[in-house]
């Protein structure tokens, strides 16, 4: 029996490197949806190598000029669909047994959320869900005795050091501290997107790259890992580790340290979900630690990545907190993209608007949804009244 798999975000460097580790076990998975936003191009290659049934383009043109591609190449049997609910139904159409969730953002809470309520095993690359929505998100999957199983590098190293659970005095988080780490300060206000993208060790999304360069990305894991793993801020420790070659440890309270090693490509941890609580091939070569880099550790620079403070700060206060970081850096990391405002913007947008939101906890989806357009709002208005020249 195969397992049918429903890929959110499939065109972007998640959704592809899930692709090139499915594509490798053909016995094990049929690929039934796929879904992208506006590129066309990836999308239909994608649909005539791994044939699936659905593919979802949310904008509605990109997702006519699909179809029209697709019978260009005679492969008029996928079908198309277009819009948000085309996610939610992707993502819980009959036929499909697992979902791996790998759109980017905000985007992708619905569909994830949609999967956990429909039982689905889920494979979850989409932290920011568990920012905005992280109890609501947990009590679900608990309700419907959901697989949630995490795909981010360093969450996937903790779930495979964890044992059962028991005896752990505090997990530590490795960072590689992005391309920025060694930067004179007073040149990081100059940066430029493509710099913030060029990270040292990974290939990645853009918005993704920009978090990791600011390590708001770590401040957003340690938020994941609260969680994912039921631990208090004050048990999460971040380290830096350049060479990306360590993923993340669990300490117990003999003293022992529990490390995941291995080379930085994420089809590791895909692997690893996919098959647990087996393991089958992933493509990712032997790690060679006689010929790699040797490994170095240092404690973060809160001065001068002030967004991971911003992300522990936002943890500790709770209620609507987190999902008031999570907008503001959405809001704030596209306008850095789109040249909007200087590097040195980002963390001053979340933290003023942190100042200026602060909604009690929300108990519904609708609730967190309500906080997130109204951290956007203001994150905009902060941005027009403090960048437009
Ligand atoms: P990406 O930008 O390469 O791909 C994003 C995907 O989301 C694309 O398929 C895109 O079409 C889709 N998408 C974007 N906006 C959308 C919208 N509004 N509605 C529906 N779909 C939309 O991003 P990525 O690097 O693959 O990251 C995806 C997620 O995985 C992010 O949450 C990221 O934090 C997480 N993650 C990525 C990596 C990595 O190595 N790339 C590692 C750990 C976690
Ligand atoms: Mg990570």
């Amino acid at each position: 029996m195969t397992r049918g798999i429903c890929i959110l975000g499939a065109t972007g460097s998640i959704g592809q490197n899930t692709l090139d580790v499915v594509a490798r076990h053909p016995d094990e998975f049929r690929v039934v949806a796929l879904t992208g936003s506006t590129r066309v191009e990836e999308m239909l290659a994608l649909c005539l190598r791994h044939h699936p049934e659905v593919a979802v383009m949310v904008d509605a043109g990109a997702a006519v000029a699909l179809r029209e591609a697709l019978a260009a190449h005679g492969h008029s049997r996928v079908r198309v669909e277009s819009g948000e609910e085309a996610l939610v139904a992707a993502s819980t159409m009959s036929g499909v047994d697992e979902v791996m969730a790998a759109i980017v953002g905000a985007a992708g809470l619905l569909p994830t959320l949609a999967a956990v309520r429909a039982g689905r095993r889920v494979y979850l690359a989409n932290k920011e869900c568990l920012v905005m929505a992280g109890r609501l998100f947990m009590e679900e999957v608990q309700r419907h005795k959901v697989t949630l199983l995490p795909i981010d590098s360093e969450h996937n190293a903790i779930f495979q050091c964890l044992g059962d659970g028991q005896g752990i005095r505090r997990i530590i988080l490795t960072a590689s501290g992005g391309p920025f780490r060694q930067w004179p300060m007073d040149r990081l206000a100059d940066v430029t997107p493509e710099q913030a993208c060029a990270h040292p060790n990974w290939v990645m999304g853009r918005k993704i790259s920009v978090d990791s360069a600011t390590m708001m990305n770590k401040g957003l894991e340690v938020i994941e890992a609260h969680w994912l793993f039921s631990l208090t801020p004050d048990r999460i420790r971040v380290l830096v580790h350049p060479q990306s070659i360590i993923h993340s440890m669990v300490e117990y309270l003999d003293g022992s340290v529990l490390a995941q090693l291995g080379n930085p490509d994420m089809r590791t941890p895909i692997a690893h979900a996919l098959a647990w609580p087996q393991r089958m091939e992933s493509g990712v070569s032997s790690l060679n630690l006689v010929q790699g880099p040797a490994l170095q550790f240092e404690d973060p620079d809160f001065g001068r990545f002030p967004c991971l403070g911003l992300a522990f700060r936002a943890l500790e206060q709770g209620a609507g907190a987190p999902a008031v970081l999570n907008a503001a850096n959405e809001v704030s990391v596209q306008a850095f993209l789109e040249g909007r405002i200087p590097f040195t913007g980002i963390s001053r947008v979340v933290e003023e608007t942190l100042e200026y939101c602060q909604p009690g906890a929300p108990e519904s989806l609708e609730a967190v949804l309500a906080i997130d357009g109204e951290a956007r709002r203001t994150a905009t208005d902060r941005i027009r009244q403090a960048f437009s020249s």
